[in-house]
């Protein structure tokens, strides 16, 4: 059977898909999925597509076309070297890459294809879309929406009805639309976004940081010079997408310049607190377009049964953040943000040609894993706050970094504990590891901890802990992150860690603890009994008093063996401790 393939011809970047082995499994290009959307004449003569056009669109701007998505229905002519062309034959040279590759790796001749559009094309730029897969030697067998083509990528074999928004940030565009999906018929009920929006914008900002800073601290000018330029364009964008990952890079640029005689080189170290910041409007801008797609559709946030996440943007931390700070649920993203389209225009692909349950195979993690902090539950300070680092749907391998802080000075060690759950307080989920971490002695209040987590298809999940001003680090390995618990194991779990807790370990892994006798203290209450006392006499009246109340109501609670009680005033105690640092 002639294949029939998906197409998603996107702003930045451009991917194909297809059905393989008969219905069930939908395949992205093994190597090289992506493919940038830029189309150039190299320097000897001949057309250029994706990567390498993309690498001299900013030296050679007269000879590359990027971006011709935004000009597709309009009869604006591009001039590429000596010639002009219409968006569609830019278009075509694109499509014409990709089925290429496509024919590459099926070894097999394609002439069909689904493409995917904005909801908001009109008719003439879904005209100028098909004619582009015609000029490329393409027949088009469809044309379906791109928030239609994500629903199907991730719904199409369930039947019931479900309403997903759907939020799409690429490296140009933003879109949000809202769909419902019905035996496998989508409907798109709204769709709103802004055709000016992404990725592209962010590292213009990042550029923007980096060329104030070579300029005002280095002093050395490089907005003149282009090859420069486009070298601080290409470091942005790779620290933007490591800062997704990582909560710290550093970024390094050899020979920006000369001050005299000498090589002036960039040195840069940039957080993900500082990244978020300098975006933290424009992501506001796209939430207000959420609120309007809602508007629009006449829904509540609470009509939404799942988010699904497009584009490569998404990836970026805040974004699920926001969005399950607005929903209450956590965003999906399980499927490759960047396939997701071209997946989806696969399986409508695979529909034509009369193959009817083809779904998307994932290796994802069925569970969240993280650590836990001193943080904020409900309001209230909380000493086990729960921290997700890896979380649940994600898809596998994955890794994630996130950074600590001590929390006072000389502070000379960390408790690192790793947990499986979801649970806002992280006793109330599975400790899978604990271990210690000694730190270099009189480090200053604040001094930041990086852990690292990476977890592979195997379950097997390996730990890092660094200290960043050092870079000394620990490692471990949890052979079986994703060994399950039945209820009663987690009961008792759940027992243990709450006795434990307190940091009153022996060793590093060494989680079974001997337990208290009946109406002595509990080694986890003697010891915040200790702290408090040894803070007794620097604390100011109020203080003080409600502290020697608790201490006597706490020893009161274990003479009565109402342990569960001396716990809860215990947390009352380590909160008045927390305030008083
Ligand atoms: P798309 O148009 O969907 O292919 O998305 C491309 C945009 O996603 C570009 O601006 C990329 O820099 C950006 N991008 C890709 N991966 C990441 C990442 N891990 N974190 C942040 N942005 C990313």
């Amino acid at each position: 059977m002639e294949p029939i393939v998906g197409i998603d011809l996107g702003t930045t970047n451009s991917e194909v898909a297809f059905i393989i082995d008969g219905s069930s499994e939908v395949l992205k290009l093994k190597d090289d999925g992506i493919l940038p959307s830029c189309v150039g004449i190299g320097n000897d003569g001949k057309i250029i597509v994706g990567e390498e056009a993309r690498n001299q669109a900013a030296v050679a701007p007269d000879r590359t076309v990027v971006s011709v998505k935004r000009l597709m229905g309009t009869d604006q002519k591009l001039s590429m070297g000596d010639s002009a062309y219409l968006p569609q034959e830019i278009s075509a040279f694109i499509l014409k890459a990709l089925k290429e590759r496509a024919e590459k790796v099926l070894e097999k001749r394609i002439s069909k294809a689904v493409i995917t559009v904005p909801a908001y094309f009109t008719d003439a730029q879904r005209h100028a879309t098909r004619e582009a897969g015609e000029i490329a030697g393409l027949e088009v067998v469809r044309i379906i929406n791109e928030p239609t083509a994500a629903a199907l990528a991730y719904e199409s074999t369930r039947s019931e009805t479900q309403r997903i928004l759907i939020y799409d940030l690429g490296g140009g565009t933003f879109d949000v639309s809202i769909v419902k999906i019905e035996d496998g018929v989508v409907e798109v009920l709204s769709s709103t976004g802004d055709n000016h929006l992404g990725g592209d914008d962010f590292d213009q900002d990042v550029v923007e940081l980096l060329t104030d800073y070579i300029e005002n601290e280095l002093k050395v000018s490089v907005k003149d010079r282009p090859v420069i330029m486009a070298r601080l364009k290409r470091a942005a964008e790779d620290a933007k997408v490591n800062l997704s990952a990582e909560p710290y890079v550093k970024i390094e640029e050899d020979h920006i310049g000369k001050k005299g005689f000498k090589d002036v080189h960039l040195s840069y170290e940039f957080s993900r607190t500082d990244f978020e910041e300098i975006i933290e409007d424009d992501l506001e801008r796209t939430m207000e377009s959420v609120n309007k797609a809602l508007k629009d559709a006449s829904m509540l946030p609470s009509a939404i049964d799942k988010i699904i996440l497009v584009g490569g943007s998404t990836r970026i931390p805040r974004i699920s953040k926001m969005l399950e700070e607005k929903f209450g649920s956590l965003p999906h993203s399980e499927i490759d943000p960047d396939l997701c389209v071209a997946l989806g225009a696969a399986i409508q692909g695979g529909r034509e040609m009369g193959l009817d349950s083809s779904s998307v195979l994932l290796d994802i993690t069925p569970y969240t894993f993280g650590t836990s902090a001193i943080g904020e539950l409900d309001g209230a300070p909380c000493m086990t706050r729960f921290v997700s680092l890896i979380r649940r749907n994600t898809k596998l391998p994955a890794a994630k970094s996130e950074a600590f802080y001590t929390v006072y000075d000389g502070q000379e060690m960390v408790e690192i504990k790793v947990y499986q759950g979801e649970e806002p307080d992280a006793l109330d989920n599975i400790q899978i590891g604990k271990y210690k971490f000694k730190l270099t002695p009189n480090s200053p209040e604040g001094s930041v901890i990086v852990l690292h987590f990476d977890l592979d298809l195997n379950g097997i999940l390996k730990i890092e802990a660094v200290e960043k001003a050092t870079g000394r680090k620990i490692n471990a390995v949890i052979e079986n992150a994703f060994a399950t618990f039945t209820e009663q194991e987690k009961e008792d779990s759940r027992k243990r860690i709450e006795e434990m807790w307190g940091g009153q370990d022996k060793d590093e892994t060494d989680d079974t603890e001997p337990k208290a006798e009946e109406g002595e203290i509990p080694p986890d209450l003697a010891e915040a009994i200790r702290k408090a006392e040894a803070q007794l006499d620097s604390a100011s009246g109020e203080d003080r008093d409600d502290m020697v109340n608790l201490i006597e109501d706490i020893r009161d609670a274990v003479k009565a063996g109402n342990l569960d009680e001396a716990r809860e005033l215990m947390k009352e105690l380590e909160d008045i401790l927390f305030y008083l640092g």
